[in-house]
């Protein structure tokens, strides 16, 4: 079974975020959950494989469905698509890195995509729920009061 979503707000609870997602996943029969880079984090908040770690330190056995952990993904030039540190052997000056946070904050300061991150057409759609949006509404990422350390 594919799920490719479900209509549940992000927490942006980072690691936490990433159990509940296994979990709910879990109960609509899934055997695997997709755990990217920084999932369901804000900013630089958690460290971006710490949604990861999370479920080695769970109990063996918790979780039915098992977590597939993918690194950093990025458009590359030479490859000429998507790709991740497993998949393309180029160099960084190849690639194009954007995470989800900066695509939001992107489409909030109504800026374009970069053409390699989105097709123009998908880019449009986006651009257009975003200007719609009221300036609460829209992202606005501010960490106060924290220590990264
Ligand atoms: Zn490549």
């Amino acid at each position: 079974m594919i799920q490719a979503g479900y209509p549940l707000d992000m927490r942006y609870a980072g690691p936490r975020e990433a159990l509940l997602h296994a979990l709910f996943r879990q109960n609509y029969g899934c055997s695997h959950l997709i755990v990217g880079r920084d999932h369901a984090g804000v900013g630089d908040y958690y460290g971006p494989f710490d949604a990861q770690k999370i479920f080695d330190e769970i109990p063996k056995g918790s979780l039915e469905t098992v977590n597939m952990n993918i690194d950093w993904t990025f458009w590359c030039n030479k490859c000429g698509g998507i790709a991740s540190q497993r998949t393309c052997p180029h160099t960084k000056e190849d690639r194009i890195l954007l995470s989800g946070t900066k695509v939001r904050s992107m489409l909030s300061e109504g800026q374009d995509l970069p053409v390699e991150f989105s097709r123009p057409e998908v880019a449009k759609v986006l651009q257009k729920y975003y200007a719609g949006l009221s300036a609460e509404q829209n992202v606005k990422i501010e960490l106060k009061g924290h220590s990264a350390a």
